[in-house]
């Protein structure tokens, strides 16, 4: 048995204790993820290396390509513990943020602090958030040591929990230290994708493929958008977009700063942009959170998860749901359900996307082309796309269409990457191993056999002259599946 493939959004699925065995992993895939996030947040690099290692055999005993993204903690300002597992503070109360308090000192009047700009960074009247915004603090006076607070909201508070300033702007470098001896021990994960949190400029992009690169590590890189004062930078932003494969629309943080009434308006845009600049594209965060606790989602998750594929979003992205939930697979079933509802929608299925443009090359005018040609004429059933770097079939999924792109390639590296695009399914053929003259009617066969497709179809098939060339597509063919 092999996983549902008729699904064209992407689930991406955050591995944790809730997660991490073999058994699991492999109830995962069957159930229809198709990336694992290993959160760097939490635990060591070995452990990361050990359920890699899982992923990899059971998506091979699946059969089924399933890529592996890293995602590197980034400066996430986090307040220190407390005496206590937590503390309850109470509207009007006063908290106090103080850098000379140490690990475990912290009570309901004081907690301590690792990031040592924070009061330099922090004016009277600003408003901090806690906990991803579930608790609210205004700053009254900012010494040198300590950040004096009142409580706004008040809750429970545990030790570690994130703090973020209303409007953004509590700007620490992207790539940490922490981060940077992290992509040291990458080679023993070998990811497929490496996400750069809190990033604030290409500059952190470049900054991290260097690094990946001393270590002869090709893994993609995303970028998650998670800083107001990003968001409001339309040079910084697209900057940042174009040095990247990809982006995660980081809901967690970003909303905590902007607020959600205005995420709604930049995850849209945000998803447009990025899939105008041939770029993928993962919205994250609290989009089934009900399921940590509960079987069911409630009707604004589905409507939620709906919403993004409608925006045309690659992929949708579990956090604590699969890490630490109690129904790992049943909410990647539930989200696989709510996708598959909102690809039925026509919106989703067709595209005037481009139709003004000029094309730059002859494999973005092939792309599509091939796409505008499977979406008017009916008979075409599929898209079967030779490919060396993956590049043609990413430029394919870039636009609607109801039609599975069959991404065929011998390299294992771009099979990995075509597992974040919509629309595509990553398959293995090796064209160089046959006679040039018989390398269509062998992947027309090899399909057919695969069950994606019947006689009587036909099939759109691209590929370049020259074969196992990276970025030499260009031609199209439309072929009777006979
Ligand atoms: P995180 O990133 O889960 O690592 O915080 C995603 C987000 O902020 O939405
Ligand atoms: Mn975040």
């Amino acid at each position: 048995m092999t996983p549902k493939i008729n699904r064209r959004t992407k689930i991406v699925a955050t591995i944790g204790p809730g997660s991490e065995s073999e058994d699991m992993i492999a109830k995962l895939i069957m159930a229809g993820v198709n990336v694992f996030r290993l959160n760097f947040s939490h635990g060591t690099a070995g452990q990361h290396a050990l359920v890699a290692a899982r992923i990899r055999k059971q998506a091979s005993i699946a059969g089924v390509y399933v890529g592996i993204l890293a995602d590197l903690q980034g400066p996430k300002i986090r307040i220190s513990s407390f005496r206590e597992d937590s503390v309850h503070l109470a509207q009007g109360d006063r908290f106090r943020l103080d850098l000379d308090l140490g690990e475990g000192e912290g009570d309901a009047r004081a907690v301590g602090l690792d990031y040592k700009d924070l009061c330099s960074s922090v004016s009277r009247g600003d408003t901090l958030l806690l906990d991803d915004g579930r608790l609210r603090l205004r700053v009254d006076a900012a010494t040198d040591s300590a950040v004096d607070c009142t409580v706004l909201i008040g809750g429970k508070l545990s030790s570690r929990k994130g703090i973020n300033r209303l409007g953004g702007g509590l700007a620490a470098p992207a790539l940490t230290s922490k981060d940077m001896a992290d992509i040291d021990d990458l080679s023993r994960v070998q990811p497929d994708f490496v996400a750069v949190s809190f990033v604030s400029s290409a500059e952190d992009i470049h900054q991290t493929r260097r690094l990946l690169e001393n270590h002869n590590l090709r893994a993609d890189i995303i970028a998650k958008i998670e800083r107001a004062e990003v968001v409001a930078d339309e040079e910084i932003l697209n900057g940042i977009i174009n040095a990247s494969m990809g982006v995660m629309v980081a809901r967690g943080d970003l909303g905590v700063e902007v607020g959600d009434a205005q995420l709604i308006g930049i995850q849209k845009s945000l998803i447009a942009k990025s899939r105008t600049m041939d770029r993928v594209v993962i919205t994250a965060t609290q989009m089934m959170e009900s399921m940590i606790d509960n079987p069911m989602p409630t009707r604004a998750e589905v409507f939620d998860v709906a919403n993004a594929v409608l925006d045309g979003t690659d992929a949708v992205m579990l956090s604590a749901e699969t890490a630490v939930g109690k129904y790992p697979v049943e909410v990647v079933s539930a989200m696989s359900e709510a996708a598959l509802g909102a690809e039925r929608q026509a919106v989703t299925r067709t595209s005037r996307y481009r139709l003004d443009r000029e094309f730059s090359d002859a494999q973005e005018a092939i792309a599509m082309s091939a796409i505008y040609a499977a979406n008017h004429y009916s008979n075409v059933r599929g898209i079967a796309c030779l490919t060396e770097s993956g590049s043609t079939p990413l430029l394919m999924s870039r636009l609607s269409s109801g039609l599975p792109i069959f991404g065929l390639s011998r390299n294992a590296q771009t099979l990995q990457k075509l597992c974040l695009c919509r629309g595509v399914i990553p398959l293995f053929f090796d064209a160089a191993a046959f006679e040039p003259n018989e390398v269509e009617s062998r992947a027309i066969e090899f399909l057919l056999d695969g069950g994606y497709l019947l006689r009587g179809d036909s099939i759109l098939l691209t590929k370049g002259t020259v074969m196992g060339q990276s970025g030499s597509t260009n031609i199209m063919k439309i072929l009777p599946v006979v």
